[in-house]
């Protein structure tokens, strides 16, 4: 089959593609944008203008010019429309608005109970997603897309839950089609931990495409950045680290019926039991990081010792993935730099040294907020691809012609 790069079979076809030239946010003008893409002005010209009715490019002044008038400059404007992202924990939730940037506009945090099942707390979010709109004076229809991230694996090509062990009654629950009822867009769902990885990524590590994100809290669990794509596996569960066996961890119980795992050594729930049993009043991974936070000796030792045990799987990882980053996240890593310290300790010291020549061990940037804009990233590299832009282009072609528009073609 061969494809023409000038001619379209539909005005409009093809806008997407050249939009992908504006997407990074450097304002060009027609000139600039035939330069780049080979193409003919005038084709250059009724793309421009089909991306001009959608709203997501726009004018942005005139360009310098050795003389007469001189050219209009366009660019992406990511404040055009908007996303609903949140981010459902164990207990927890974050919703958040974003633009087509991935900038928060506008945040909520509250206490939700997961196990309450998947009708009462998707109607919740419903509900919490419609009052950031309001509040925000943003109508339904600027929204581009929603994603919802999970504590549990997901498949990502349905958006249902997979067997989750902390989820009960969601398991292969239709996410996606129970928000479209109320939102007529793209509905996205994933793991927890693999948006949060596409969040840090693209706060604080824009140029790593081979990033490692754990979240070390209740569970441990990692979102794999490789190649620039994020590896979720053939059932979503790619990451589950929480149940790698750590060497030397001999006959400690886990809950999943096996013994050794890292979670049973270095989990929030194992970290409060090693301290219960020496006197402190913790059951949980939040209180296990506020006693490290007063400088407890107890609770600094034991977090050291889990970023240890942690770190003896991940060396594994590191030789296996050659990560340029791993950043540790979590309620255990951000109770001071005890976790990521003994990390780094058995990292540097097991993985191949050319794996660890270049290798970061940072700390989250974007703390608890990487789940909502990584859910954002999400849904802009998928309602931003070619074709899902060109489907926008249609879409406002068919439903308002410009007539305006095409008089104002190439100058
Ligand atoms: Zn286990």
């Amino acid at each position: 089959m061969t494809t023409t790069a000038t001619k379209s079979p539909t005005p409009g076809t093809g806008a997407g593609e050249l939009f992908q030239y504006l997407r990074e946010g450097t304002p060009r003008t027609r000139s600039e944008l035939a330069a780049l893409t080979g193409l003919s002005r005038s084709t250059i010209a009724t793309r421009v203008d089909a991306l001009l009715d959608t709203g997501l490019v726009d004018t942005v002044g005139a360009a310098l010019s050795s003389g007469g008038r001189p050219p209009s400059t366009f660019a992406f404007v990511p404040q055009s429309r908007t996303v609903l992202t949140a981010d459902l924990g164990a207990a927890h939730a974050i919703l958040a608005l974003t633009d087509l940037a991935g900038n928060i506009l506008d945040h909520l945090r509250a206490d939700m109970d997961i196990t309450s099942g998947p009708e009462t707390v998707l109607a919740w979010v419903v509900e919490n997603f419609l009052s950031l709109l309001q509040r925000n004076n943003r109508d339904r229809s600027t929204l581009s897309g929603i994603a919802i991230g999970v504590p549990g694996p997901v498949e990502h090509t349905t958006g249902r839950p997979t067997k989750p062990p902390i989820m009960p009654g969601w398991n292969d629950f239709d996410i996606p089609g129970t928000i479209q009822r109320e939102f007529d867009v793209p509905v996205l769902v994933d793991n927890d931990v693999n948006i949060m990885a596409l969040g840090e990524q693209s706060l604080a590590w824009p140029q790593a495409e081979n990033l490692m994100f754990v979240k070390v809290a209740t569970g441990i669990g990692v979102g794999i950045i490789s190649g620039g794509q994020l590896q979720r596996g053939a059932q979503g569960s790619a990451g589950d680290l929480g149940h790698v066996q750590v060497p030397g961890g001999a006959d400690i119980p886990c809950r999943c019926g096996n013994t050794g795992c890292l979670e049973a050594l270095a989990g929030g729930p194992a970290l409060a039991g090693k301290l219960a049993a020496q006197g402190h009043a913790v059951t949980t991974a939040a209180d296990v990081g506020r006693l490290a936070e007063k400088n407890n000796t107890a609770a600094i030792q034991v977090l050291r010792q889990a970023g240890r045990d942690i770190g003896s799987v991940l060396a594994m990882c590191v030789n296996l993935l050659n990560p340029s980053v791993i950043v540790l996240g979590g309620r255990l890593s951000t109770a001071g730099e005890h976790v990521i310290a003994g990390v780094r300790e058995v990292v540097y010291l097991r993985s191949t040294p050319l794996a660890t020549q270049h290798l970061a061990i940072a700390g989250s940037a974007a703390h608890d907020m990487a789940g909502v804009r990584g859910a954002s990233m999400l849904v802009i590299s998928h309602v931003l691809s070619a074709g899902a832009v060109d489907e926008l282009v249609l879409d406002h072609s068919t439903t308002r012609q410009s007539p305006a528009r095409s008089q104002e073609k190439a100058s």
